[in-house]
């Protein structure tokens, strides 16, 4: 199984504040999109921090997003920033970890190494975050047959 998930902010739109599709790389990621061939389609992003983000993104920027790229976001893998937090404040042990705090110590890098290890950790499972601050690079993990995490920095897509 592939799956591939979205940041929003610099990758897709220019900002939660001004959401227009981000002009200037938009044909590339889109046929970059087109080359990934069969996958499922989520969404990684700090911008989108709890429900009723997700309901405002879902009633105006969701659609706009999905036509244009073509693609269609499973829900079951639309991630909320604050879902993420309680996860790492589990996970780290560190209960009164605050929003700040977990901006401040764990980059997307970090962040979405975690959760492939702890919610992806299948085998035969791709698992693809295309952002625009992380490294282009490849993670395997040697026990989990087939499980592979691939970082794509968005901005160097060409
Ligand atoms: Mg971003």
């Amino acid at each position: 199984m592939k799956i591939i998930l979205f940041d929003l902010e610099e990758t897709l739109i220019e900002d939660w504040n001004v959401p227009t599709l981000l002009c200037e790389q938009f044909p590339k990621i889109k046929e970059w999109i087109a080359k990934e061939g069969e996958f499922q389609s989520g969404i990684f992003s700090w911008a989108i921090w709890d429900q009723k983000d997700l309901t405002s993104f879902n009633k105006e920027l969701r659609g706009r997003i999905e036509e244009s790229h073509n693609i269609h976001f499973n829900d079951n893998l639309i991630f909320l920033r604050d879902d993420i937090l309680k996860s790492f404040r589990e996970w780290f042990h560190m209960p009164f970890m605050d929003s700040d705090d977990f901006m401040a110590f764990f980059k997307k890098r970090q962040a979405i190494e975690e959760l492939w290890l702890r919610h992806f950790n299948q085998p035969d499972t791709e698992l693809v975050f295309l952002d625009d601050t992380v490294p282009n690079m490849v993670c395997v993990i040697s026990d989990v047959k087939n499980n592979i995490l691939r970082l794509v920095n968005s901005k160097d897509i060409r």
